[in-house]
């Protein structure tokens, strides 16, 4: 008789939460995943995605468990069994003999963020492909990179608002954020503040489960955030709203900054972003009676042309009004640059050779399909990823890993549709099969887990996957030999007194390890942290913004609409990106939302088969007529497998790869305009 064991781990998905899970193991399987209080924000609670789909996707039909070799056209998803040491060898072989003639940077590797582990993440492989002297990979365009940007042009390196200080908030702004499906424990933190009696506004693309809670709903037309925010900050000016000795001693480039704001009138404001001028004064009327302002922006706003310009004009209202610096008043991105990460002792990017290419992610099936391309990209070694879901212009990826030349290797826990394409298939182990230390993206407590199950058939983790190539290729140096344990110890400063004097490898996996400042007290820029910027102040003007995008002040410029409507795409209640996509529930045939107002004029009711097409691509998609999203535009949730279409085509099809937004030339997911026609 078999009995249930309950095991500590760790959500290791692409979310800024990082749950503590509590995994229910019976003869070596999970069988249930619930949360966890190890971890006193996420507090026992995890969303439904994980609950549900997790056992399969670790135990299903789809889960990888050997070594595979392609022998059927690529996308078919036939292959054969064979060991490692024959995948091993046909890997070796297929680099050496492109290398041979091209050169190592014939290799690219194409990875993001599957797992978050630091280990699964960034450890090994990059070693290995660093060593190699393979085509870098600038990864942060795809999503994140343009976030990311904004928030340093303003704040530097420094952390942001910890998300548990939005309880102290008598104001909380959630722009661009569907916190209920992708930030769910910062709802919590809402609801606390809440019921204290703070006020909530949401300004968002679309009325989502958060904003029918609201005290006040924004809905602009996609992509036109920047001009709310611009005009914002002009009124804030005119009605003497500006906190001038905060600016004064926190702030730079107040002048040109307001400068550009005055460019934009409310009434303005209201035209292009097509708001009620009702609603943008009880937004400014919110925002200048509150003492104590918290703001948290999702990635939603970074995937329209002006996004790094909506997301710096945003947070800098933050700056503008003096709400900085004290509890409950902030910004709440990247909580997570308190952890001392050391990449450059994980990851050694001393070994690339001086020189070496990179290529920004969203170009890769441009390079592919280059001609000119020299050297030509000849092997692919995609992992951590599932390119064919997630990447803008589908199609055009798609037959750039059809390109028969290319060989391709591939590495998952599951066959994905991306994997289907591979030459030799790489089975990686779930993180429930190994340990792995986990810093956070979205909240400040760092977190160790244990493997929970055994491995599960051949399938391996990520770092001895690349241990294994290492050796392979004739990588000597004890560098490739490192064991997961000393990984985790240069995944993290172990000097830092933070840590208590253990090094990361030795954390309890029973307790989650909050990291505040160096004196103990959580980080509050302009409080009890500085700004890390070139001037320690908050740079509402960016010189290298400007010297490298003419971005020193946030810009705006209309669309050029080349179909009558704008297709929105953020992320799913269902699945983490495309993870999950593969669980039979998620199989089914995908949704569009559009108003009643062009539904009716289409003759389109819900549960009308539609086509959503333009020069890239045709989606087929099941029809729900809602007020939740604005006239002229569409809402259909990303990270759709393929399986779901008729025709091999999910959303991503339709989307641009060439358009870059205004800063980190990220991916313009939501600059995406389509015709709708009834089938
Ligand atoms: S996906 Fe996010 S909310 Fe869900 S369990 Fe993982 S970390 Fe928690």
């Amino acid at each position: 008789m078999s009995c249930v064991e309950i095991k500590a781990s760790v959500c290791p998905l692409d979310c800024p939460d990082t749950c503590s899970l509590s995994v229910s193991v019976e003869a070596g399987r999970v069988v249930e995943v619930r949360g966890s209080d190890t971890n006193p924000y996420t507090s026992g609670t995890v969303c439904k995605k994980v609950t549900r789909y997790y056992p399969h996707f670790v135990h299903g039909e789809g889960r990888l468990t050997h070594p595979l070799l392609r022998t059927g056209p690529r996308g078919s998803g036939e292959y054969q069994r064979i060991g490692w040491a024959q995948a091993l060898d046909r890997v070796h072989r297929g680099f050496t003999q492109a290398m041979a003639e091209h050169g190592p940077q014939t290799v690219l590797p194409l990875n993001y963020a599957g797992p978050h582990g630091q280990l699964a993440m960034a450890s090994m492989d990059r070693r290995f492909f660093h060593r190699l002297g393979a085509t870098l990979l600038d990864r942060g365009p795809l999503c994140g990179a343009v976030r990311g940007t904004a928030y340093r042009s303003l704040f530097g390196d420094s952390p942001g608002l910890p998300p548990d200080q939005v309880t102290l908030a008598d104001l909380i702004i959630v722009w661009g954020n569907n916190v209920t499906t992708s930030n769910l424990h910062l709802a919590r933190m809402i609801k606390a503040a809440r019921a204290r009696g703070a006020k909530l506004v949401v300004v968002d693309a679309k009325r989502t489960k958060i904003a029918d809670q609201a005290d006040l709903f924004v809905q602009p037309r996609p992509g036109t955030d920047v001009v709310l925010a611009l005009a914002m900050a002009a009124e804030f000016e005119q009605r003497g709203l500006l906190d001038h000795s905060f600016l004064e001693q926190w702030a730079t480039g107040l002048d040109p900054y307001l400068a550009q704001a005055r460019q934009y009138t409310l009434a303005q404001a209201a035209a292009e972003c097509r708001l009620g001028a009702d609603i943008i004064e009880h937004f400014i009327a919110l925002y200048g009676s509150a003492q104590r302002v918290a703001m948290s922006l999702g990635n939603g706003l970074e995937r329209g042309r002006w996004g790094g310009s909506a997301l710096r004009a945003a947070m800098a209202l933050q700056a503008l009004t003096g709400n900085l610096g004290r509890p409950g008043a902030g910004v709440t991105a990247m909580p997570g640059a308190i952890f001392p990460k050391t990449p450059e002792r994980l990851q050694r990017p001393d070994l690339i050779p001086h020189g070496t290419r990179m290529f920004n992610i969203v170009d890769v099936a441009g390079h592919l399909l280059d001609p000119e391309l020299d050297p030509p990209v000849q092997v692919l070694f995609i992992y951590n990823h599932n390119p064919l879901c997630t990447h803008p212009d589908q199609n055009r990826l798609r037959r750039a890993l059809t390109r028969e030349d290319l060989f391709i290797v591939g590495s998952d826990v599951v066959m994905t549709d991306s994997m289907t394409y591979a030459d030799i298939i790489l089975p990686a182990a779930s993180h429930f099969e190994h340990g792995d230390l986990y810093a956070a993206y979205g909240q400040h407590y760092l977190q160790r887990s244990e493997a929970v199950i055994p491995l599960q058939g051949e399938a391996l983790p990520n770092t001895e996957i690349f241990r294994r190539l290492a050796a392979r290729f004739g990588f000597t140096e004890p560098l490739f030999q490192a064991t997961d344990p000393e990984l985790m110890d240069d995944a993290l400063n172990p000097d830092d007194a933070r840590l208590g004097g253990k090094r990361p490898s030795q954390l309890p996996i029973d307790t989650a390890l909050p990291l505040n400042t160096a004196s103990g007290e959580p980080p509050l820029i302009c409080g009890t942290v500085a700004p890390a910027t070139p001037s320690g102040r908050v740079e509402l003007y960016s010189d290298a913004l400007e010297s490298r995008y003419g971005c020193g002040v946030p810009r705006y410029g209309a669309s050029t609409a080349t179909h009558p409507f704008v297709l929105i795409s953020p992320s799913s209640f269902e699945r983490t990106n495309s993870t999950f996509g593969g669980h039979p529930a998620n199989l089914g045939p995908s949704t569009v939302e559009m108003h009643p107002t062009d539904a009716a004029g289409l003759e389109i009711e819900t549960g009308h088969r539609v086509i959503l097409k333009n020069a890239r691509g045709e989606v087929r998609l099941e029809a729900r007529v809602s007020d939740a999203v604005q006239p002229g535009v569409l809402y259909s949730a990303k990270g759709t497998w393929l399986a779901t279409s008729d025709n091999g085509q999910t959303v991503n099809a339709l989307i641009p790869a060439d358009l870059k937004t205004d800063i980190a030339d990220g991916a313009c997911y939501h600059e995406t305009f389509v015709d709708v026609q009834r089938i």
